[in-house]
């Protein structure tokens, strides 16, 4: 390929981002010089955490620049090589999404091992949201044997990991997100309790309901109302795993406070945050357990395709209006 489209930050948003935040261009692609290849993606990923990377503010990882191309995981072929680690035609993952293809260091592209798995999966359930989602449950939120755990965005990319791995451990698991068929979708992976919090006045109600007894574990993707329902349904010594809060991102302040927080006390809870970078050392054994679950046809993967370049600011946007079910992808 010579020439490749990508998508640039145009402006950065204020409150929720719009499609005049992104704009689409063209570049060529110069030839690979020693030690570097060139590659064509075939999928892109679109996460949440992004939003974050659109403001001019210091985090964890670095803002977007205006004017220039995203990033994000990627899959994709190499075309042509001039380094001897890697060959025509070789699957690789990369941190340069949001483009058709690119030439880079052969070492900024690590060779996949798809384990039998499409590429694909490893932006999803096996890759990044998976791995967020063995870390949060088994070791931020030390999943003991007996525990009821809820779970908020139940039905997107890391909500279904944790719903599934709880599962597949025996626990009762209560799952929350927004819609019938995303609760149809709970409980075809087999979540004991699935709430529509769309269509509940009262969510704590929803979960006292749910879950009479009390949770042990709550796995936060949501923040707000969700955090107020767990903290109120929570049992003495309950573990929070503060995943995300993808109902805060979008604020132009602070937003409003937590309200009930004074439960953490009275109940000595747990609440740890927690970003996935920092627990890679949990990587094989994720994909060894992983490739378990999926052989024994137990663990099912989920997608929501968007396909071409033009359409990836589209999937990002839809994230935030509970367009996907499972892992939000784009087909390149
Ligand atoms: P999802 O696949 O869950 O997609 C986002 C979902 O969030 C939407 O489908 C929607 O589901 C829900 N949502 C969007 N806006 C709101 C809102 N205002 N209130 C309630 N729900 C909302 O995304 P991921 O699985 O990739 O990420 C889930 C969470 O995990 C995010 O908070 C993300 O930032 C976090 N994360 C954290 C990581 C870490 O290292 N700590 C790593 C990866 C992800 P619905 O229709 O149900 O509302």
């Amino acid at each position: 390929m010579t020439t490749s489209r990508e998508i640039r930050l145009k402006s950065r948003p204020v409150g929720v981002p719009t499609a005049d935040n992104f704009e689409l261009a063209s570049v060529e692609l110069p030839d690979p010089g020693p030690g570097e290849v060139q590659v064509r993606n075939t999928w892109m990923t679109v996460d949440p955490y992004m939003r974050g990377r659109m403001n001019d503010a210091p985090s964890y990882v670095p803002p977007f620049q205006l004017g220039e191309a995203l990033q994000g995981g990627a899959v994709g072929e190499v075309t042509r090589s001039n380094d001897p680690s890697l060959k025509e035609g070789d699957l690789v993952s990369s941190f340069f999404g949001w483009r058709e293809g690119f030439t880079a260091p052969a070492q900024a592209v690590q060779k996949l091992d798809a384990h039998g798995l499409p590429a694909e999966a490893f932006l999803g359930f096996a890759g990044m949201p998976g791995l967020t989602a063995y870390v949060g449950l088994l070791r931020i939120a030390e999943l003991k044997d007996g525990d009821v755990v809820f779970v908020s965005g139940a039905a997107g990319a890391v909500g279904s990991v944790v719903c599934q791995i709880a599962k597949l451990k025996g626990h009762t698991v209560i799952g929350s997100a927004g819609g019938a068929d995303k609760v149809a979708f709970l409980k075809e992976i087999g979540v004991d309790h699935a709430i529509d919090y769309k269509a509940e006045p009262d969510l704590t109600a929803a979960l006292m309901r749910a879950a009479p007894g009390g949770i042990d574990v709550y796995f936060e993707n949501v923040g707000g109302a969700h955090m107020e329902a767990a903290l109120m349904a929570a049992k003495p010594f309950g573990r929070f795993a503060l995943c995300g809060m993808i109902s805060q991102y979008n604020n132009t302040d602070l937003g409003e406070g937590v309200r009930g927080l004074v439960m953490a006390v009275g109940k000595s809870l747990k609440l740890q945050g927690f970003i996935v970078s920092n627990h890679q050392d949990m990587q094989v054994q994720f994909l060894k357990d992983l490739s378990g679950w999926v052989a024994s046809g137990k663990f099912k993967g989920r997608e929501t395709v968007r396909e071409g370049i033009e359409n990836a600011p589209a999937a990002f946007l839809g994230l935030f209006k509970g367009e996907n079910l499972g892992k939000m992808l784009v087909k390149l």
